[in-house]
């Protein structure tokens, strides 16, 4: 298969806009380097973020199989699942989501959408109730004359990955337009279909920057076998003949804080920094943590006047609702 001809059902509004933010720069000081934001906050579909990418993808091969429900998984405030039920409302499918109830059962955020897109929502304990209860909703469905399409948390599979191939081809496009070649591409990472279609668009159009996972969740280890697994299914998938190893997945660990789904201090500061200097919203689950990085980069002098750095919003903002004044 390759990337042209990859079947797409169009959920996103593309390319979203690369952003300069001077004034977020300037309240980061003299030595700030030049940053660019690729707004893929802006993809729409139920408020955005980079699932709407990967689910072009995914829908495709779901109506292409004959499929007529989707089944996705995720925590109660799972950016993916909410716009896994807004894909499966767009394509005219049934949609069920099995969510964990880590962070608590509250309607609002995240899962009041999932609620009003009309998916059929599952509540289970704990992440690791998830497996059985997606086996038995699947079953379910199918004995009503369903067909259920699975996606995997986060759709981190290589045709999930394959739309960050093609992103990076949008990227690159308008890197080129405003003559410039960042050193880093930053970005946060949870089940690395982002970071693995990143890493091989990067190698396949020889991207100048190198592209760096900011992790949200604990072990990096295991990020990093996830990361170089999925980059060499993705290529394969597009008939790329490239190998990637642990040198080509670059997860930096440091700003995870307590766990997943748990706000941090930087994390917090980079959303009110950059809400109150440019008008953009983070999350505390996903790109705040990966802004908190890039700001400890820019104080500890590892980047500098001289640098350009690029930044991937991934989305997250519904989130926002969840976490209500604990953001203040
Ligand atoms: C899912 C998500 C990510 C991480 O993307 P992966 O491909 O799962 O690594 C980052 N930011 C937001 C807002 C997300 O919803």
């Amino acid at each position: 298969m390759q990337l042209a001809t990859l079947p797409r059902f169009p959920l996103a509004t593309t390319p979203t806009p690369l952003q300069r933010v001077e004034t977020f720069e300037l309240a980061l000081g003299n030595d700030s380097p030049a940053i660019y934001i690729k707004r893929d906050d802006l993809t729409g579909l139920a408020f955005g973020g980079n699932k709407a990418r990967k689910l072009e993808y995914l829908v495709a091969d779901a109506l292409a199989v004959g499929a007529t429900a989707l089944i996705s998984e995720g925590a109660v405030q799972s950016n993916h699942a909410r716009m896994t039920a807004a894909a499966a409302a767009v394509a005219g499918l049934r949609c069920a989501l099995v969510l964990d109830a880590r962070h608590g059962t509250d309607v609002k955020g995240n899962l009041l959408l999932d609620h009003l897109l009309g998916a059929e929502v599952h509540i289970v304990p704990d992440d690791a109730a998830r497996a059985e209860t997606m086996e038995a909703v699947a079953a379910g469905l199918r004995e009503s004359g369903e067909m259920p399409y699975v996606i995997p948390t986060g759709g981190s599979v290589p045709l999930g990955a394959a739309s960050y191939v093609a992103a990076t081809l949008e990227l690159l496009q308008q890197l080129n337009e405003v003559e410039e070649a960042p050193r880093r591409l930053y970005h946060a990472t949870g089940s690395l279909g982002t970071q693995a279609g990143l890493v091989v668009g990067a190698r396949a159009f020889s991207a100048p920057y190198a592209v760096y996972g900011v992790a949200v969740s604990h072990p990096r280890e295991a990020l990093i076998a996830k990361g170089i697994s999925l980059a060499n299914e993705t290529a394969a998938l597009l008939d790329l003949d490239a190998e990637f190893t642990a040198d080509d997945v670059v997860i930096d660990g440091g700003f995870v804080g307590e766990r997943y789904g748990v706000a941090t201090e930087g994390g917090l500061e980079a959303i009110r920094l950059l809400a109150r200097t440019e008008g953009i919203l983070l999350d505390p689950v996903y790109s705040g943590k990966a802004m908190a990085a890039l700001i400890d980069h820019i104080r500890s002098g590892d980047l500098s006047h001289a640098d350009t750095v690029a930044f991937l919003h991934t989305g997250g903002g519904p989130s926002l609702f969840a976490f209500g004044t604990a953001l203040l």
